[in-house]
């Protein structure tokens, strides 16, 4: 099913084009990638030919100037192909590119965003850090100003496309308040730069994965974004962005489980029936799709609040953290219950379904945790900001 109420007709176009994309480029690989901890770098710069490595950036630049809609259904469509490696694309593409097109100045948008659109560069976004996860605005990584020039020190962690990155967005402390945080952009040939071992994971496995440290990393003023302390409402749009179209990923995953389980369990047969005909593996199938379709339609209102209200209105925070939160949430859920109508196959590496259920375990711990989306909809609830 193609359609979505929230979608025009550039958007029907563009989901057919990545779909087949996704179909050629991606899900043939996704297996041996998995196996390997590979990654499918020929598929990004493809999608840097196809002009979508900066989907919503600037068109002047390199970008393609769409919208949170259009962002989100490619994450959906390549997604329900290769989660892992529309994950790497997310880091690029939103996490780097959109914080660069959004929040950079003309220079630094001169500078980088054509190498970064044409998949030349490929780019991440560094937040967290060893001590500070959930707890974003606690960052330690420091940045002292000498001269025109700032010496970071200090550990970044999970940071997505870490090993293979040209380009980083960091952000760091200028000052002694949570506040004090301020964004610069360090390239990897950076003095003082280095990148750590690449984690080997559970999931997610052909998104490269490591740590950045920074031992008197030299940046140049003219690589700080913006002025001192002045990030923490560009880093939070860009969270709202980023829980958006993440959800997209989980989507594809739970569609992706969807389909893989439909066309199982009708040709499988048992007791001489199709497994489709019993009535308990017809309640995972139809809940399954219940659960898909809600998180699907709450995650495009959600994208369409963010096109139309911003992201700094209080519909695109509810909607879009909710997305998140149930979107993430349920295709976990629904990829553990592909695995139960697979049986034993389901719990072999011969079928998909159980990479479906590692790749979706991520969603519900990157870009913010259950927990966390649980804190930020009570906090808003609690001032008074109510659905409806
Ligand atoms: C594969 C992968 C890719 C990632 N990519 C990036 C990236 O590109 N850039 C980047 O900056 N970061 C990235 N991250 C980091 C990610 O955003 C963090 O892992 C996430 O925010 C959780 O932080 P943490 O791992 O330190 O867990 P913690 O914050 O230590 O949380 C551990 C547990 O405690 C719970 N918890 C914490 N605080 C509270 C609270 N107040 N109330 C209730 N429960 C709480 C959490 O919900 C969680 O269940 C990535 C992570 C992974 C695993």
């Amino acid at each position: 099913m193609s359609m979505s109420l929230f979608f025009e007709d550039f958007h029907l176009e563009l989901q057919k084009s990545v779909r087949r994309f996704a179909e050629t480029e991606l899900k043939p690989h996704a297996e041996e990638l998995d196996e390997k901890q590979g990654f499918n770098h020929k598929a990004l710069k493809k999608l840097g030919e196809m002009g979508l490595l900066g989907v919503t950036a600037d068109e002047a630049h390199g970008g393609a100037g769409m919208g949170a809609i259009a962002a989100t259904l490619v994450m959906e469509e390549l997604g329900a192909a290769c989660a892992s490696t529309t994950l790497s694309y997310l880091a690029h593409s939103i996490l780097a590119v959109n914080n660069l097109s959004q929040n950079g100045s003309v220079e630094q948008k001169k500078k980088y965003l054509p190498k970064l659109c044409s998949g030349e560069w490929l780019g991440a976004m560094a937040m967290s850090e060893p001590g500070a996860g959930s707890d974003a605005f606690g960052l330690k990584l420091q940045a002292k100003r000498e001269g025109d020039h700032y010496i970071l020190n200090g550990t970044k962690m999970w940071i997505t496309n870490g090993p293979y990155a040209d380009f980083f967005w960091v952000y760091a402390k200028t000052g002694p308040t949570k506040k004090d945080i301020t964004t610069f952009i360090v390239e990897k040939t950076f003095p003082g730069f280095s990148v750590g071992k690449k984690l080997n994971k559970f999931g997610m496995r052909a998104s490269p994965t490591s740590e950045l440290i920074f031992e008197n990393c030299k940046v140049p003023v003219a690589n700080r974004v913006g002025e001192e302390a002045s990030s923490i409402a560009h880093m939070s749009h860009n969270l709202l962005l980023e829980r958006v179209t993440i959800a997209g990923i989980s989507l594809g995953i739970s569609r992706a489980t969807i389909e893989y389980c439909t066309r199982y369990t009708q040709e499988r047969k048992q007791f001489d029936m199709p497994l489709i005909d019993f009535q308990m593996v017809q309640k995972m199938l139809a809940d399954a799709t219940a659960e898909y379709l809600a998180a699907r339609s709450l995650t495009y209102e959600a994208a369409a609040a963010i096109e139309r209200k911003g992201l700094d209105s209080r519909e695109g925070l509810l909607l879009g953290t909710s997305a998140k939160l149930f979107a993430a949430h349920r295709a976990t859920k629904i990829a553990l219950d592909g695995i139960q109508m697979l049986g034993g196959y389901g719990y072999t590496k011969e079928y998909p379904v159980e990479r479906y259920m590692r790749d979706a375990k991520l969603i519900e711990i990157g870009a913010g945790t259950n927990e966390v989306m649980r804190i930020i909809l009570a906090r808003e609830l609690n001032k008074g900001n109510l659905p409806g």
